[in-house]
Formats: C-alpha cells, structure tokens, sequence
C-alpha cells in the first residue's frame, strides 16, 4: 500500500505519472549525488569571486534543479529570470527558441551562471547567452543538468555538465510534456504512446 486514505504518499509513488514512465533513467538519490559533486565544481571556479554571482534560471524546466543546485553553493548570490520556449505544448522536438518573458534582474558587470535543464540543440542557450551577453556582464558561464551529446553543438559552450544522456525524449525533475511531469522526482523516460 503505498497511499493510504489520509492522503499519505510513500517517496516512490507518483499515482498516474508512475504509469506513463516507460523507465526510469536517472532516480533521484543519483541526481541528488551527482548536483553535490557540480556544485563542488562551480564552488572551487567562483572562490575568488570579483563581482556578485547572478544566477539566471531559463524558465520553466530548470526550476527544481536549480533549487537544488542554489542550496548547495555557498556563496551569497542573487537572480534574474527568463524564460524560454523551444517545446511549446506537446512538441518533442524544437522548434525556434521563443521569449515568453526577457531577462529581469542584475546581470551587467556581475559573473552570471546561466542554468538550464538539458542541451539538445543548443536554440534556447544559445538565444540566453546572447541576451546575457548583450548586457555586458563581467563574465558567463553555463551549467545544464543534461546534455544530449549527439545533438549537442560545438558553438555552444557548457562549463557544467551534470549527466550526458542519449537522445530520448525525458520527462521528470522539471522536464515536462505538455507542461506534466515537473514534478516527477526522477528523470524518465514517456512511453510512447503518451507522445502521440
Ligand atoms: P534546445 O534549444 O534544442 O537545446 O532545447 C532545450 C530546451 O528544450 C530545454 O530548455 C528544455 O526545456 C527542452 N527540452 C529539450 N529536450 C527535452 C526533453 O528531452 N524533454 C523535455 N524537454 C526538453
Ligand atoms: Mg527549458
């Protein structure tokens, strides 16, 4: 029983998303560890801090990592936000990277950590780099949770990598489908046919 009548949920059941996973690539605890050691990484490259670190987030799929990823590193830091779209509803493949709301927040002469969810076809943090670029910050850098190595493309820089993965379609730990799954806890694959 994994759900009683009080509402009480066990940490490995996710009622009607559990069934629309086909399997699950990433679980949790291994994210977990994984955003542990890239914050390590991002730490010991911003010891010597020059500016204030502004954190930009692209809206919406990397939220929960960088929840994750924030509370993990030391230093003080603060946020802009922007958010883009290259998947609008239920596309699996992209299209051209749309602002759905531009850049707000402290970005010029501060060191910037751009935060994405996955690199495919680089659209999306190519279009955020520019806007980040365009406001002169004292320097860029970008880390992504994932990365689709075969399609990933040689103009566009990551500093951070968590995970390189194949090219499939996932879902979960703030990737969505149609807008499902965010909440997801681990990184899985979508059957098939919940695609069509
Ligand atoms: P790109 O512009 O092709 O690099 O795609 C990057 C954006 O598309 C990411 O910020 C994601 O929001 C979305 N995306 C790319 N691949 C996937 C996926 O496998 N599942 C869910 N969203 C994805
Ligand atoms: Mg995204």
């Amino acid at each position: 029983m994994e759900s009683n009548r009080r509402g009480t949920v066990s940490a490995e059941y996710h009622g009607q998303m559990d069934s629309d996973i086909d399997r699950i690539l990433l679980h949790r605890t291994r994210i977990a560890e994984r955003i542990q050691t890239l914050a390590s990484e991002i730490a010991t490259v911003y010891e010597d801090l020059d500016q204030g670190l502004t954190l930009v987030p692209i809206l919406s799929g990397s939220i929960i990592f960088l929840a994750d990823l924030m509370r993990e590193l030391p230093m003080k830091m603060k946020i802009a936000l922007v958010h883009l779209s290259a998947y609008p509803g239920r596309a699996t493949a992209p299209s051209e990277a749309r602002t759905v709301l531009d850049l707000v927040g402290d970005v010029r002469g501060r060191n910037v950590l751009l935060v994405d969810d996955i690199l495919d076809t680089g659209g999306t943090l190519r279009r955020a780099q520019q806007m980040i670029l365009e406001r002169e910050p004292a320097d860029l850098r970008t880390a992504v949770l994932l990365r689709k190595l075969a399609k990933a493309p040689s103009d566009v820089t990551v500093d951070f990598v968590g995970f390189d993965i194949d090219d499939l379609f996932v879902v979960g730990y703030g990737l969505d489908f149609d807008d499902h799954y965010r909440n997801y806890p681990h990184i899985g694959v979508l059957r098939a046919e919940m695609m069509r």
